[in-house]
Order: C-alpha cells, then structure tokens, then sequence
C-alpha cells in the first residue's frame, strides 16, 4: 500500500467513524461509487447507532469501562454495523447487507420458516401474552449509581434493551427480591421519567430462575457471556421478540447438562442472526459460491469465504476455514437453538480441533461486530485455559 493510498484510507476511515463531517469530501467519494445512495443512508444510520450507543455508554458505564480500548478487529476501517466496510476494502462484489434492513428481513423469514412457539420455554412463563402485564426480562449488566442506587440495562421482551433505575436497590435487596440477579427471569414494572432517557424501575417479580447454577464458576460464566453478548450486539430499546427466548433457552441448555460449547455457538449464530449479521457457513460471503477446500473464514466480511474471493481477504482476523469446521457450524445452524445444539457436543465426527477452529472463528466475528473487547469472554478464555492446565 503506497503512501498516498495509506493517506487516504486513514482519511477515509476517520470520515467514516464521523470525526470528519466535510460534505464535500463525502459527496465527491459517495459519487464515484455506484450504489452510493444506499451506502450514505447505511452511513447516517450507523453514526445515529452509533451516537445512540455512546450516549447509552456514556449514561451507563463507570469511567473505567469508556477507557476500554477497541479489540484488535475495531482496527482502522471497521464500523460496528458492517455496511462500510465494501468502500473501505474496494472489493465491490462483497454482500453487504445493511444491518437495520437485514434485521427486519430476517425476522419475516423466520416469522415464516418457524413456528412462533419453536423456542417454547417462554411461552410457560406467560410470555404470549406481552400486552397484559409487566415486561418480562432478564438483567444484563447494574452498575452501582450513587449511594443507595443501581443502574441496570435488562432485555425486555416488549422493549428490548432498555436502562433503568432501581432506587434504592443497594440498600434494600428486598424490594427486589432476588430479581435484579444474573439467571434470573421476571417481570419488570418499568416508568419513564419526565424527561429522562433513563427508565424507572419500580418494582421486579422473579418469574424463573436458574440460580441453582451460581456455584458452578463455568456456567455462570457462559450465562454472563449470554448477557454481555445480547447488550453488545442487539441496539437500545429495538425489541427482538425471539432475543429474550434465545436467552432463556440458552440458560436451559445450562441447566440441563452443564457448559456445552455447541449451545455456545448457536447462541452466537442466533444472536449475530437478529442482529442482522449471520455469519456465512455453507456459501461465500462475497460471491455466494459453495465452501470447499482453500476457503477463509473473514469476520469483516461476513463469515466464510471462498477460495477465489479469499485472495483479496488481507485483514487480521482472517484465518483458514477447513470443511470439517465448516461441517460443524452447518449442523450447529441446523439444530438451531442452544439447548437442540448441545447434541453437537459429542457428534464423533467433530474432533477438539474442529471445535476450537469454529469457536475461534465465531468468537471474531461476535468481537468485531461488538466493536470492543467482552469481559466475560476474557474470562472464559482464562477459565478455559486453567482446565486445560489441570488436564495436562
Ligand atoms: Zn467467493
């Protein structure tokens, strides 16, 4: 890459995370380009997510979180929603979906490919019926919040990711009783405030739990991961009615046998899939050919990717994608939710290798659509790397 090329790419990129605002120098890009329109309204729509998200940090995340720097895939060029990235690389064959417009579109596919009630584990907790009473959800993350209070981001079925208050839930656990918790599922009476952005929380009544696991370190870490993923992936108060049954599944999968990587990754699957970047398993994500030999698997680019397309994949987080990861995440898609996929685990024809290769793989993508680096997956890495040392 020559200088000036270097120059422009780093002006470019500084455009598009919206430091730069020079109409002119966007007009003049946008033109050249074909299909510009589209991608200049993906533009403004990824930098209002984008401000809408900082304002959400900013309200939420103690100073010691806003210091976070971004991972090794929030390299120069990347942008939380993908829909630049085609402009940056030049490669004007990739698919790039607009993530807002691929959300909708997948939620009418799914609509039609599945029966509402193929995650059934909500529909016992009165979940059909979301007009009648209370939000049900579960707490992603509380931050304390001055002396007596708690700041808490929950997934809600009717509103999804939404923020609030819960005054006096330091000093009084009973208010809440137990609700406010990791692996727990209630039913939330939320108020806004005048004119706050911030959500009341009044009151919370536990409708399941799954506390029971609390003792066992890995599973509580694959619960927090659940979390974590769901609050870095899906956007503020843009409900996903599959997201809170994805969750609750993925704590059954849990309870029901104990930390299964397989539940792992279909997790990651369905979530990337509501928040509108499904990763390319079977076929390229530039050209749409059928993965054999040779392939790559890009994060930036949308997953899987073809040997022909893979001469132009240069990124960091490009690695080889072999048939028997690729055959392994196939039939992780197909049985679809984390507890089905748990099966996944002792399939015979899926040795370590493969699985540590779809994990790694998938792990890249999550992190590079989330933008930043994810405690929990720290954590489990840590976690991880311990059980192997007691093994060995
Ligand atoms: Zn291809």
């Amino acid at each position: 890459m020559g200088a000036t090329d270097a120059a422009d790419r780093a002006e470019r990129t500084v455009a598009v995370a919206g430091a730069s605002r020079d109409p002119g120098d966007r007009r003049g890009r946008a033109g050249a380009e074909p299909g510009h329109r589209r991608r200049r309204s993906r533009e403004c729509r990824a930098r209002a997510r984008g401000a809408r998200r900082d304002a959400d940090a900013t309200a939420l995340v103690p100073a010691a979180d806003l210091a976070r720097s971004r991972g090794s895939l929030g390299a120069p060029g990347r942008t939380d929603a993908r829909g630049d990235l085609a402009a940056d690389r030049r490669d004007a064959d990739a698919v790039v979906p607009d993530a807002a417009a691929e959300r909708g579109r997948r939620r009418d596919d799914r609509a039609r490919r599945d029966p509402p009630d193929r995650l059934s584990s909500l529909s016992e907790s009165g979940a059909h019926e979301p007009g009648t009473e209370a939000p049900l959800g579960v707490v992603l993350r509380t931050t304390p919040l001055r002396e007596s209070d708690l700041l808490v981001v929950l997934y809600t079925d009717r509103h999804g990711r939404v923020t609030a208050v819960a005054r006096g839930a330091r000093k009084s656990r009973r208010r809440f009783a137990g609700a406010l918790s990791l692996l727990v599922l209630s039913r939330f009476q939320l108020g806004r405030r005048p004119r706050g952005e911030l959500w009341g929380l009044d009151s919370a009544e536990v409708v399941r739990e799954w506390t029971q696991l609390s003792s066992d370190v890995v599973a509580v870490a694959h619960a927090s991961y659940v979390a974590e993923l769901v609050d870095a992936l899906l956007p503020v108060e843009s409900p996903e009615p599959e997201a809170l049954a994805l969750i609750v599944n993925a704590w059954d999968a849990l309870a029901a046998g104990g930390p299964s990587p397989s539940a792992l990754r279909a997790f990651e699957i369905a979530l990337l899939d509501l928040a509108g970047q499904r990763p390319a398993i079977d076929r390229c994500a530039a050209c749409g050919a059928e993965i054999a030999d040779g392939a790559m698997f890009d994060p930036l680019r949308g997953g899987a990717i073809c040997r022909a397309c893979a001469a132009t994949s240069r990124t960091a987080g490009v690695r080889p994608y072999d048939t028997a990861t690729r055959d392994y995440l196939h039939t992780i898609a197909e049985l679809g939710a984390p507890l089905a996929a748990r099966a996944a685990d002792a399939d015979p024809r899926f040795t370590a290798a493969d699985r540590g290769a779809a994990r790694d793989a998938l792990v890249a993508m999550v992190l590079g659509v989330a933008g930043r680096p994810l405690r929990s997956l720290e954590y489990l890495a840590k976690l991880g790397a311990a059980t192997r040392r007691t093994r060995e």
